[in-house]
């Protein structure tokens, strides 16, 4: 386990300890200004850190990504990145939160996706002042929000809540991976790349991934150099345009797991519907390209179960 981006609750509580502060929950500014030195803004260079504390008493690190080569909404927020990264370590809840600075309009809204959202207690901190323990709801600073609330039942599970989309692999798949390149990786020469762990990974993160609004979920699993594998599932906003893509989802697994540089992945498995209104193949493929241009990539199609066997779309 990584304790960069994760610090386990007993840790958490001896550092809150160690600083004199009453509690967890004001060692969390305490920790933005290191926490930026994490960021990878390699087109702004302006380092954003968000430092969470999660129901299990964890704390979380985001931080925002850019990646030169691509447009930049590609790019993933610091927010984006902790949200994420409480869902890859199953913590439930994000309770209270201190951020570098003030959450841009996308990140206001892709915090919407969490049930409770309004009362989410946010504190920006100030690099100029004294550490303040100013938190506000996120209610304060994006009033009458629009949200799940005013698309799904009140059932749906929403983000960091459990999801299971009812979803296989297709048996077709060999055939739409034939003409695709297989480049191998400069980077290491030689390596196992072990399809059947990272089709069943990627299968996985599609059946996790959050996308009631269009019904289309897909899921990235990665491998590194060293056959380490990352997941990462598609989440979607109910505003469309703040979604985080399933390559963006897997990169912030990768840097939280401690994966490195981007050129050290080497192999990368998408699985989504053939057939769907919303697809990522062209688009993860543009983005594997600019990160980690050497990376064998493939993608397989999966669809519903229903009565124990698959539905096939179409
Ligand atoms: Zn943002």
């Amino acid at each position: 386990m990584n304790t960069e981006f994760v610090i386990q609750s007993s840790e958490a509580e001896s550092m809150a300890q160690s600083l004199n502060l009453p509690s967890v929950i004001h060692l969390l500014p305490h920790l933005v200004q290191s926490a930026q030195s994490l960021a990878r803004p390699s087109i702004s260079n302006f380092h954003v850190a968000a430092v969470g504390l999660g129901s299990d008493g964890r704390v979380f690190i985001g931080v925002n990504l850019e990646f030169p080569g691509v447009p930049l909404h590609h790019s993933v927020h610091a927010e984006q990145f902790l949200l994420t990264n409480l869902a890859v370590n199953n913590c439930p809840r994000l309770l209270y939160l201190a951020v570098s600075a003030a959450p841009c309009g996308h990140c206001r809204q892709f915090f919407q996706e969490l049930r409770h959202s309004s009362s989410l207690q946010i504190l920006i901190t100030n690099p100029d002042q004294k550490v303040n323990f100013d938190f506000n709801p996120l209610s304060q600073i994006l009033p009458n929000p629009f949200g799940p609330h005013d698309l799904l039942d009140q059932e749906h599970p929403l983000l960091l809540e459990e999801h299971n989309n009812g979803l296989d692999l297709l048996p077709y798949n060999d055939d739409h991976n034939h003409d695709l390149n297989k480049l191998g990786n400069g980077y290491c020469k030689k390596y196992d790349f072990d399809e059947t762990l990272l089709k069943n990974s990627a299968l996985e993160a599609a059946n996790n991934s959050h996308s009631p609004y269009s019904g289309c979920p897909s899921g990235i699993a990665l491998m590194d150099c060293e056959g380490k594998v990352y997941k990462g599932s598609y989440v979607e906003s109910a505003a469309y345009n703040p979604s985080l893509g399933p390559v963006q989802a897997a990169l912030v697994a990768y840097v939280a797991g401690g994966g490195g540089g981007y050129e050290r992945i080497v192999a990368v498995v998408l699985v989504e519907k053939e057939e769907s209104k919303v697809r990522q193949e062209d688009t993860a493929r543009l983005l594997l390209k600019a990160v980690s241009p050497k990376c064998e990539f493939r993608v397989y199609f999966c669809d519903s179960i229903e009565n124990g066997s698959l539905k096939i779309a179409g």
